[in-house]
Formats: C-alpha cells, sequence, structure tokens
C-alpha cells in the first residue's frame, strides 16, 4: 500500500484568493450578483493556451467576490479545501487593487482578508500585480507593513511577470525587506533564469513562485542553493501554457539542493487540490522525497514556530509509518 498524500502534514504557500473558489460556490456567487457563468475550463491535455483565456476566466470570477462576508467564505471553504489534503498551513496571496471597488478602500480589503484567516491555520501575503505602476506597488508593500502586526506575512508579484520590469519593484520591496516581510515574486515562469535570478538579487526574494526557468542556468540553481530560496511550484500550471514541466523539474531542482515546495496556485482554473500536486509528483519522486518537499514547504511557510514543529514531527511520523 502506498502512504496516504492526505496524511502528509505540508503547508500551501502559493494560493491566490479568486483562484481558491469552489466551482461551485464561484457559481453561487455569480448567480447572486446576476453576473454570467464562469467560462469552461480551457484546459485539454497537448493544448497550450496563451495568458488571456486563463486571464478571462480569472476575472470573471474575482467579480463575484465583493464583500467582507464573500471573502470571509471564500478564505474559510480555501481552508476547509486544503485541510481535507492534509495542508496544515495555508498562505494566501492576494492582490487587494481588484476588490478594492467593492469593499471601498485598499484597507478595507486588507482588513477583510486578516478578519477571515483569525483564527484558521493561514495567514495573508498582499500581492501587486507585475503590471501595475511601481507606485501602486509600493503603496500595497506599504499597507503589507502597516497591517504585519496583525498579521500580514509578506509582499509578493503576481500576473504575468513579463508585464514588469524587475529594477522597477526595487523600492516596493525595500519597503518589507526592511520591515522583516516574506518576499515572494512570482518568476522564473515565461522569462528565464536571469528573471529568477533579478527577483533574488534585485528585490531580495525569500522564496520565488514557480520559478522552475531556474534551471535553465546552473549558477543560478546554485544561487538557490546557496540562499536556500524554496520554490512554490505548482505542478498544474504549466502544462495548460507549455512552459517548463514541473515534472522534468522537481527531480533536477532536489538533486541540486533547491528547495521545492508544492502548492496549487488556482485550484479553480486547473482542478486539482494539493493531493492532486503531490500524486502528480509522485510520478517522478520517492516517498522521501516527497517527504523532504513538504518539510521545505513548512520551512519556508511563515506558519508559527510551534505549529511548524508540530507539522514537521508529522512529516517524519509519515515517513517511518
Ligand atoms: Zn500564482
Amino acid at each position: 500500500m502506498p502512504r496516504d498524500l492526505r496524511a502528509l502534514p505540508k503547508a500551501n504557500l502559493h494560493l491566490h484568493l479568486t483562484g481558491s473558489m469552489r466551482p461551485s460556490t464561484a457559481a453561487e456567487l455569480a448567480g447572486y450578483y446576476g453576473l454570467p457563468p464562469l467560462p469552461a475550463v480551457p484546459i485539454e491535455p497537448g493544448v497550450v493556451h496563451g495568458w488571456d483565456a486563463f486571464q478571462a476566466r480569472y476575472d470573471t470570477a474575482r467579480a463575484a467576490v465583493r464583500s467582507a462576508d464573500d471573502i470571509a467564505r471564500v478564505v474559510r471553504e480555501a481552508v476547509e479545501q486544503d485541510a481535507a489534503d492534509g495542508v496544515g498551513w495555508t498562505e494566501l496571496q492576494v492582490d487587494p487593487t481588484s476588490y478594492a471597488g467593492w469593499l471601498g478602500s485598499l484597507e478595507a480589503v486588507v482588513e477583510a482578508l486578516l478578519d477571515a484567516v483569525r483564527g484558521l491555520p493561514a495567514g495573508v501575503v498582499l500581492a501587486a500585480s507585475w503590471g501595475a505602476e511601481p507606485a501602486h506597488a509600493e503603496r500595497i508593500a506599504g499597507l503589507a507593513v502597516k497591517y504585519a502586526p496583525d498579521g500580514v506575512l509578506g509582499f509578493g508579484l503576481s500576473n504575468d511577470e513579463r508585464r514588469g520590469r524587475v529594477r522597477d519593484f526595487v523600492p516596493a520591496f525595500r519597503l518589507v525587506t526592511d520591515a522583516g516581510l516574506g518576499r515572494v515574486p512570482h518568476a522564473g515562469f515565461y522569462e528565464g533564469a536571469w528573471h529568477v535570478r533579478e527577483c533574488v538579487e534585485l528585490l531580495g526574494a525569500t522564496r520565488i513562485g514557480h520559478g522552475l526557468t531556474s534551471l535553465e542556468d546552473p549558477a543560478v540553481v546554485a544561487l538557490l542553493a546557496e540562499r536556500q530560496v524554496a520554490l512554490e511550484v505548482c505542478p498544474t500550471s504549466y502544462p495548460p501554457f507549455g512552459v517548463a514541466s514541473a515534472l522534468n523539474a522537481v527531480p533536477a531542482l532536489l538533486a541540486d539542493g533547491v528547495p521545492v515546495a508544492l502548492a496549487t496556485d488556482d485550484p479553480l482554473l486547473f482542478g486539482v487540490g494539493m493531493v492532486g500536486q503531490y500524486e502528480m509528483a509522485r510520478q517522478v519522486c520517492s516517498d522521501d522525497a516527497l517527504a523532504r518537499i513538504a518539510a521545505t514547504s513548512l520551512r519556508a511557510s511563515h506558519a508559527p514556530a510551534a505549529l511548524k514543529r508540530q507539522l514537521l514531527d508529522g512529516v517524519q511520523a509519515w515517513l517511518s509509518g
């Protein structure tokens, strides 16, 4: 009998608020607000899509999240879903810009998120879009700092990385670095290894969302291993876009000492939760390697120390069970 991946304690470090929604919740909220139903998921094996097909679906789903109650529901359901997959700690990455129009201000969105995670094994990472004006990214980074005492864990850059220049976001990341917060930009998805290097060296990234193209340059792989910058690898996020395969990349990264965590990114778009990501990785990883990945996800998380220790003990118990 293979070990049960649900019983392996793990953290989900890369999950977007809208992308975390259950399809039934997205449909229900859309109906409530009189919005059209979501476009069909454009995922077929072997078919490569541009970013826009996914962005359209994402934008439609996001338009149905309009109140603090909606945010609380989506967060609660995301954490429940993760918990059912053995996730002991979830970090939700949210660009508050998209919701601020409905809730009244960026601050109102952040406060709704922090209320939503209170009491749950989960935390909030604020993000700006790679396509945002650098001044707006600084504004959101400033909010991450302002709300750090209330539980904001870090700051990231999401969306299509080709839309911005790394050096333009140095001031935003300086703010969160000075405050000791996590720095978690998406990088190395479309752009090459140079992009990951710039995010580590210029932005002080403490983790990288995706980052598989780092394998194109052994020096960048060595940099990630030396600084122990974890990659948040989301196996189902790559095939629809025709970018690097996680199944090729994960064993190579592990062999070179790069910390690898698995995450779900947008289950609403890609249809797969945490156990599904580990099942995919199991095609190329031993249980030892899967346990190492789970332990990395916990170590690279911002979970409270006692919880982290307890979950790490659970990883050992899973492996010796
Ligand atoms: Zn993402």
